[in-house]
């Protein structure tokens, strides 16, 4: 297997936007849990091999290892350090991109950034979000606009030359005056690979209370575009590819194939390129095809199942063929390269042509998605209504 998902589902504190599975005030169940993973991991090496279908792009890309959260970064050196001795099991180390997420507020320390990378992490991404101090309170972020700025330059000198900021658009009160000034910043940084999404209020959170009982506005579904729109047209003039929907990088001279530039996250390209991945912690979600498996989500009830001795999954999903050629399609139209028909062949076992030919002539007809040799993209008109092109996949 070449791709491993991670998940440490710790916080300091609760942001008011997430919907994440984390935990805050849980530091006293870290080790436990720390153990548990280990021992997961151990239960995974021991699985069956077994051989899936892989395209010859997707066969380029680094083997990778993503610590997700949570907070990654709660976590000692010494702890991860042994987690990723014990996926070492499943992943080749010395070859592979290491992740860590990072909230700006846990990582100040040089001597902890320089541990990481002691560790063998080579990729680091810090949540950001925002560099309005204001909009940072109210989202219940842990750090200042300063703080993350800190961050970053701790972590480019600790030695990190990958380093992703997230950042999220949308937010309340953010204008485009005040969203181009970020953009402005985050190219005079030099940030070479920048995630940015847009806010999505998901029903059970604070901040999604506030906006729907009329507390707090956000900018309407236009006023996202446009930001969105201004993303685009500021980091290509900055000289950026928007490899993905939501991520730019500025290229650097090597390419994992024409036009997707090395720098991008290997580890999020093998989701796009629906490549097979395993995942452990609390409600981590794996995908082996023929099966996709999520594990119990919660601290406890994930520390009690592996102590049992056995993985702990939770729910376990056949998937048929037509969904490995739907989602096939709609991960990979999120690359700016789109699918190309001998990837989609040697995952699928069948030609993209006859799948979804009629679909794509009717996409190609309304100006949604474009051909370019062999491979079916969208176009900048089809990148900002995604929704009608992914329909036709499913
Ligand atoms: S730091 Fe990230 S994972 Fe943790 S609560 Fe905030 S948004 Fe959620």
């Amino acid at each position: 297997m070449r791709h491993l998902y991670l998940h440490i589902p710790f916080c300091q504190r609760r942001c008011a936007y997430c919907d994440f599975n984390t935990y805050a005030n849980m530091g006293d169940r870290i080790e436990a849990y720390v153990q548990a993973l280990c021992t997961e991991l151990g239960l995974l090496a021991r699985q069956r091999a077994f051989a899936s279908p892989l395209s010859a792009e997707a066969a380029a890309l680094r083997p990778s290892i993503f610590f997700g959260g949570g907070t990654p970064t709660m976590l000692s050196l010494g702890q991860l350090e042994r987690i990723l001795a014990a996926a070492a099991a499943l992943v080749p180390l010395a070859e592979a991109e290491i992740t860590s997420e990072a909230n700006p507020g846990t990582v100040l320390q040089p001597a902890y950034l320089r541990g990481l990378r002691a560790l063998g992490f080579n990729r680091l991404s810090l949540g950001v979000q925002s560099l309005h101090d204001p909009t940072l309170r109210l989202l219940g972020r842990i750090h200042t606009a300063a703080e993350a700025h800190q961050s970053y330059v701790a972590a480019r000198e600790a030695g990190f030359a990958h380093i992703n900021l997230d950042f999220i658009f949308g937010l309340p009160g953010q204008d485009l005056a005040q969203w181009t000034a970020t953009l402005a910043t985050l190219v005079h940084w030099e940030v070479e690979h920048l995630s940015l999404y847009a806010l999505t209020l998901e029903a059970p959170t604070p901040l999604a209370a506030q906006v729907h009982a009329g507390r707090i506005g956000v900018p309407d579904d236009d006023d996202a575009a446009t930001l969105y729109e201004e993303a685009m047209a500021r980091l290509a003039d900055a000289g950026y590819v928007q490899y993905e929907i939501s991520n730019w990088v500025r290229p650097a001279g090597r390419e994992v194939l024409p036009g997707l530039p090395w720098q991008a996250c290997h580890h999020n390209l093998a989701y796009w390129l629906n490549s097979d991945y395993m995942a452990a912690g609390a409600g981590a979600h794996g995908h082996r095809y023929p099966r996709r498996y999520a594990n119990v989500l919660g601290v406890d009830a994930y520390i009690k199942a592996v102590g049992a001795g056995h993985l702990p999954t939770a729910e376990e999903l056949p998937l048929t063929p037509f969904d490995l050629c739907a989602e096939t399609m709609l991960m990979g139209m999120r690359l700016n390269v789109g699918v190309s028909a001998a990837h989609f062949a040697a995952r699928c076992g069948l030609s993209l042509e006859t799948t979804y030919g009629t679909a794509l002539a009717d996409l190609v007809g309304q100006g949604l998605v474009e051909w370019a040799g062999e491979r079916v993209r969208l176009t900048p008109r089809g990148r900002m209504l995604g929704n009608r092109v992914f329909a036709r996949f499913v």
